[in-house]
């Protein structure tokens, strides 16, 4: 079902600087400590991950990254399984006892921090089945709500 990948050199190379970048972020979280974290099991899901899973994880965000179908816009698509064909979802998955969609994974994970209420990942392609990790960034609700009105009136520039 799924066209030829476009570009197999660039997919393998964005999936291996991703686990690269995983594995440094997670790195540098290390002796990080906030005190109002601890607060929300999914924070401390998050600490436990950045801290004493960084590996599995980095290993991870590769995998997706490859499983993930490349666009013709350069996106990494990665929809859940039997999903609607006219209204996709993205692929979550269940690890550590913990439900998560994987563009969340990647884009926490090459961060490199702990979630907030505050922040969001925000899609710059506008397309929430995207998964490559310079298509995500994390900012705030009223970015990511403003993002999709822009999104309504401009294309993403294609690459
Ligand atoms: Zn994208």
């Amino acid at each position: 079902m799924t066209k030829p990948d476009p570009c197999p050199d660039e997919h393998a190379r964005i999936a291996l600087n991703a686990y690269q970048d995983c594995l440094k972020a997670c790195a540098a979280f290390e002796g990080f400590f906030l005190p109002e974290l601890e607060q929300r099991t999914d924070q401390v899901w998050w600490k436990g991950t950045l801290e004493s899973n960084a590996e599995e994880l980095a290993q991870r965000i590769q995998r997706y990254l490859l499983e993930a179908n490349m666009t013709g816009e350069g996106c990494l698509e990665l929809r859940a399984p039997n999903t609607s064909a006219t209204t996709p979802t993205p692929q979550r998955i269940h690890w550590r006892h913990h439900r998560q969609k994987v563009y969340q994974l990647v884009a926490w994970g090459l961060l490199g921090e702990v979630p907030t209420k505050r922040w969001v990942v925000r899609h710059l392609c506008n397309n929430r089945l995207c998964i490559h990790p310079e298509h995500l960034e994390v900012g705030t609700q009223a970015q990511n709500l403003r993002d999709q009105q822009l999104n309504r009136t401009k294309n993403w520039p294609h690459q």
